[in-house]
């Protein structure tokens, strides 16, 4: 489209060239008139010898053309009586009627002439051309009536010409071409420098909402382009209904929903199902980030809100979508953030009022996007606003196949493709991440000109979406390997031998930013996690380290996304579960620094916090102890599954399980019975950085 207009806009500008161009040499380089040229004073000369016969003044050149004939044949000594001569010649040589009555009036110039003879005398003889035929001359412009009269009194024959044609294309080319051509050149300055821009329109954005920002449709999508969210698409059904004949709900007194919150992490589809919404209903869709109601300008955020809500009220019933709501909609008075406070205020008030505005039957709902619900105003949540909250969350592994299904719908999958399978193996991710899976998957195919889509490239595909792509131009030193291959082989063991979850795959192969890769896989996504089930994380967290001290003598930089977890975990069960010596909740990992006195978190005393700090320290060395201690015991496994890690470089399915059914426990632990579990948040692979990093 970009390319398209910018292709346009430089034909456009070679034809105004073009055209510039033909008019500066028809307007200024006319060619040369026929004849002899001659001076201002040759025609004054011709015309006071009556020699002038036509005169054409061309006005728009300046220049005149014409013809003029012989002088008398009276020889110049005989001037004196050449007066009467001349009279008595006329009156008897030539009869014409018209030449009597011109006679009385020359002859008063004859008599002039005749008297300025005297002087002329001693002049040098005329300058006047000689013998007859075609002329022409330049003039200027102030001489034109004066010329004419002279002529005209000389008795010619004379025509001005306009030159009406000479005068539109000069009119055209000094003002209209020039102006057309900066122009021209401004959009294709504008198109250039925007990158993906659309030439001229940032320019009217000035003083208004920006409309490229705000993007407005007919969507085509629908609920059967949503999958495995079948609470949060039946919540949203009423909304459907609503805009679809929001008269009746005005009828009946019911309360509309004018205001939804989707709730929930990026890429799980909050904005495909409000998409869905308006596609169902058939209303236009409105959608832009919470982030452009917030300018630095005081005012423009508000009056963006009132241009967009003044654009969607023309229109309605539609829908209008804020995603990140929260950037716009934060407590008010909590600062923070880019923009005045101020700003953000006026805005929110702009978009409370918009809200509490619209009539039951108008049709319009505001359905707004984010993570944080926490920190948005309250008086966005009140009865009449934003009252309805739908979760989107993460989906489960059932929705996970659903999902996946639903993307490869058309594409050429092979028969033997388990979907439930991947499903299970993908556990955080979110509906995005499953369309990328399906999409590299479906990438990979074409790479490897494959006719079908087969299940390496899908598992290919989950490693890509999870990790980024492999890298493999780096190669890793006999030494690094080692290190590798006995890290991943201590997670992998540590985690079988204590009874946690089952290890789906290790590998040394270097990806993304990582150079190996454990993936412990969970069956479900459990809810609910014990103490003791959070422990075996814990250790298996620490299985890397506590291999590496154990073999070289000293751990590398590889365990630092380890330790990460580790303090997460630990500190989750000492702040947020309990599972340390307070029973208290002193910690919430998603409120902001700023905002914990308001939401009413406890404050930690320093004693406390003191207290807490070593309850994490302990619990860590506790697990680092365990996972030697484990290590240990299972040495020659150890030793063993490191080597086939580094002539294999990855292991997975029925080898690995064989390898670590060794040092499973022979009576299994409740950690090992349980429904299963993992952490809330994402997958639980323990990715490590290289020891160079
Ligand atoms: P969000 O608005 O929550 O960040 P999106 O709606 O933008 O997420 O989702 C991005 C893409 O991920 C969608 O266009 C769709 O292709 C895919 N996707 C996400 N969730 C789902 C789902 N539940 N069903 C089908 N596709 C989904
Ligand atoms: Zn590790």
């Amino acid at each position: 489209m970009n390319r398209r207009s910018t292709y346009a806009l430089t034909a456009a500008l070679l034809v105004l060239l073009g055209a510039f161009a033909w008019s500066i040499d028809y307007l200024y380089f006319a060619p040369e008139p026929e004849g002899t040229e001659i001076s201002l004073d040759q025609f004054a000369a011709l015309s006071t010898e009556k020699r002038l016969d036509e005169v054409v003044f061309h006005d728009e050149d300046l220049v005149i053309t014409g013809t003029f004939v012989e002088p008398p044949p009276e020889p110049k000594e005989k001037k004196g009586k050449d007066a009467k001569g001349n009279a008595q010649g006329e009156a008897s040589g030539k009869d014409d009627a018209g030449a009597k009555g011109k006679d009385s009036k020359p002859k008063g110039g004859d008599s002039k002439k005749a008297s300025g003879e005297t002087e002329e005398e001693a002049e040098p003889p005329s300058v006047a051309p000689e013998g007859a035929g075609e002329f022409w001359g330049e003039y200027r412009d102030p001489l034109t009536a004066q010329l004419v009269e002279i002529a005209t009194a000389a008795g010619a024959n004379v025509v001005i010409d306009q030159q009406a044609g000479k005068q539109a294309v000069r009119a055209v080319s000094t003002f209209l071409l020039p102006l057309m051509i900066l122009a021209n050149l401004f959009a294709l300055l504008f198109s250039a420098g925007k990158g993906g821009g659309s030439g001229l329109g940032e320019i009217q954005m000035f003083g208004s909402i920006r409309r490229g920002k705000i993007k407005k449709g007919a969507s085509t999508v629908s609920f059967d382009n949503v999958a495995g969210a079948q609470e949060a698409v039946a919540e949203l059904k009423e909304v459907r209904d609503y805009l679809i004949n929001p008269q009746k709900y005005k009828d009946l007194g019911a309360a509309p929903p004018k205001g939804v919150l989707l709730v929930g992490p990026p890429g799980c589809g909050k904005t495909l199902m409000a998409k869905a919404i308006a596609g169902e209903a058939g209303v236009p869709f409105f959608s832009v980030a919470g982030a452009e109601f917030v300018e630095a300008l005081v005012g423009v955020g508000a009056a963006r809100v009132r241009d967009l809500f003044a654009r969607v009220r023309a229109v309605a019933p539609a829908i209008v979508f804020i995603d990140e709501l929260d950037a716009a909609g934060r407590k008010r008075g909590s600062g923070g953030g880019g923009g005045g406070s101020d700003e953000r205020e006026q805005t929110l008030n702009q978009l409370l009022v918009e809200m509490d505005g619209f009539d039951v039957s108008e049709g319009v709902v505001v359905i707004g996007a984010t993570n944080r619900p926490d920190i948005l105003d309250p008086a966005l949540l009140r009865p009449g606003r934003f009252d309805r909250h739908v979760t989107v969350d993460q989906p489960d592994a059932d929705g996970r196949q659903e999902i996946l299904e639903l993307h490869a719908k058309g594409k050429p999958f092979g028969s033997e493709i388990d979907f439930p399978y991947i499903a299970k193996r993908t556990p955080g991710f979110s509906g995005a991440d499953l369309a990328n899976v399906v999409n590299e998957a479906a990438l990979l195919a074409i790479r490897e000109e494959a006719g079908t889509i087969s299940m390496a490239h899908l598992e290919e595909a989950v490693q890509r979406v999870l990790a980024g792509p492999q890298k493999r131009g780096r190669v890793l030193s006999d030494e690094e390997r080692s290190r590798a291959a006995y890290h991943e082989s201590g997670h992998a063991l540590v985690s079988a031998a204590s009874g946690g979850d089952e290890v789906h795959r290790i590998s040394i192969l270097a990806r993304g930013k990582g150079i190996g890769l454990t993936n412990i896989r969970k069956e479900s996504d459990a809810l609910m996690l014990t103490k003791s089930e959070l422990f075996i994380q814990l250790v298996t967290a620490m299985g890397g380290l506590a291999a590496e001290e154990m073999i070289f003598g000293e751990h590398s930089t590889g365990a630092e996304q380890d330790l990460e977890r580790a303090t997460d975990i630990a500190k989750d069960m000492v702040g947020r579960f309990g599972m340390g010596s307070k029973r208290r909740r002193l910690l919430a990992r998603d409120v902001d620094e700023f905002l914990r006195a308001e939401v009413g978190i406890a404050e930690i005393s320093d004693t406390t916090h003191e207290e807490m700090e070593a309850e994490v320290d302990r619990l860590i060395h506790d697990a680092e102890r365990e996972a030697s201690h484990l290590l240990t015991r299972h040495r020659e496994a150890l030793d063993y599954l490191a080597k086939r890690l580094m002539d294999d470089e990855t292991l997975e399915g029925a080898t690995l399980e064989e390898i670590l059914d060794r040092v499973r426990p022979a009576v299994r632990t409740a950690g090992n019975t349980r429904g299963n579990g993992s952490a809330p948040t994402a997958a639980d692979d323990l990715a490590h950085k290289t020891p160079k990093e």
